[in-house]
């Protein structure tokens, strides 16, 4: 503790200098390095290679590479990604898929999408997708549980692979914020039928746009995702069943290849600065903190999010955009079963509707500088007079 103390002191000269921490900086995502992206972008381009070349090819070996997962497939976009993956499973009208109601809304958004019905779940202590309150959702048309890695944290997939297991259910994983996260040294996505990652901008791998990525293990689902993927062919102009659109541009595949290079460094950084976090609040009884990195033997978290829970979560929220540091509110502060319009509501959600009266994110990527990680500390500490 007086180690934080110590940190946040030493550094108040710089404190001054720091006007501003937004949430994220979107143009500095690409004036970091802009001298290089466009490099790629004009090599790209002047080569006329648009569509499924050799760029993407590299980037979804460099997936597997690093995940360990046998088959990549670089796709539009998760959403997207989730429904191809869905529609090889098998998984369509009439059938049902559980969902947590802690997560955005294109997890049940790509259920739907291919005619299924989402049936949502609670949370558990960790604030993930919980294995019993899972099991209180099974039906006879139950085919799938989509467990969603949220935050770049795995759910506890052993239990989660019990109720599975005994149900004789797939296991469908939004890996969205998970690219590297592991549970049991396995990378998330690659738990069961098939897994989908985003690489939205502000993701931990972010694009210039929209992109994503289908993972698999599963030899014959990975050949039906990657026939959805592209207008039913497979590695002929073969068609070999309906098909549709689903394919990552080969520029994104060649910037995110190029960005994989210093992945590893970045999830180093958003953990490190997850650990001062965790090291200047832990005393603060009003916050609830995640759990911290290397603090669970099982668990490798990637910190896609810093999201905490305060009991004066609005004041605190007000205190800090007042000096000038964002933060959020994840989903736009409603659970799945909050959004009226869409027809999901469940008075039965005890959890997750606690969690929302509390959470929210502060400041966490690799754009962040020392200086303004010491502020939001500082500023937090300030707030509640530590
Ligand atoms: C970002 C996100 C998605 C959607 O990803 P897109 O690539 O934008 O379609 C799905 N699920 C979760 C949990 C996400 O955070």
């Amino acid at each position: 503790m007086s180690g934080s103390t110590q940190a946040v002191a030493n550094t108040s000269k710089d404190l001054n200098m720091v006007e501003k921490v937004p949430f994220f900086n979107y143009p500095v995502l690409y004036t970091k390095e802009r001298e290089k992206y466009l490099e790629i972008m004009d090599d790209v381009l002047s080569r006329g290679a648009f569509i499924m070349q050799k760029d993407l090819e590299e980037f979804e070996s460099s997936l597997v590479d690093f995940t360990g997962i046998k088959h990549a497939l670089g796709v539009a976009d998760c959403t997207n990604g989730l429904a191809i993956g869905l529609r090889a499973c098998g998984i369509g009208p009439g059938d049902e898929v559980i969902v947590p109601s802690h997560t955005f809304i294109a997890s049940p958004g790509s259920v739907k999408l291919v005619g299924a019905t989402p049936v949502l779940a609670d949370i558990g202590d960790d604030c993930m997708l919980d294995a019993a309150s899972v099991e209180t959702r099974i039906t006879s048309k139950t085919k799938a549980i989509m467990p969603v890695q949220v935050n770049g944290r795995c759910c506890d997939m052993d239990a989660m692979r019990d109720v599975a297991d005994r149900h004789g259910l797939m296991i469908v994983e939004d890996a969205a914020q998970a690219l590297g996260a592991k549970y049991k040294g396995t990378c998330a996505g690659g738990f069961g039928k098939f897994g989908a990652i985003s690489f939205y901008p502000a993701k931990t791998l972010g694009c210039f746009g929209d992109g994503g990525a289908c993972v698999t293990n599963d030899d014959e689902i990975e050949r039906k995702m990657a026939i959805q993927r592209d207008h039913g062919r497979y590695d002929s102009d073969e068609l070999e069943d309906w098909g549709t659109n689903c394919r990552l541009d080969n520029m994104q595949a060649a910037l995110l290849n190029y960005k994989m290079g210093q992945y590893e460094q970045e999830i180093n950084r958003r953990r490190e600065i997850a650990r001062r976090y965790q090291d200047a609040f832990e005393e603060i009884s009003d916050l609830t903190l995640p759990i911290g990195p290397n603090d669970d033997p099982d668990r490798f978290d990637i910190f896609q999010n810093y999201e905490l829970q305060a009991d004066r979560r609005d004041e605190l929220r007000e205190y800090l955009s007042e000096h000038n540091i964002g933060t959020l509110i994840q989903w736009s502060g409603r659970a799945v079963h909050q959004w009226k319009n869409l027809g999901l509501g469940t008075n039965d959600l005890p959890r997750t509707e606690e969690f929302f009266k509390k959470c929210f994110l502060l400041p966490m990527n690799t754009l962040l500088t020392d200086a303004e990680v010491d502020k939001v500390i500082h500023t937090v500490r300030t707030f509640y007079g530590v």
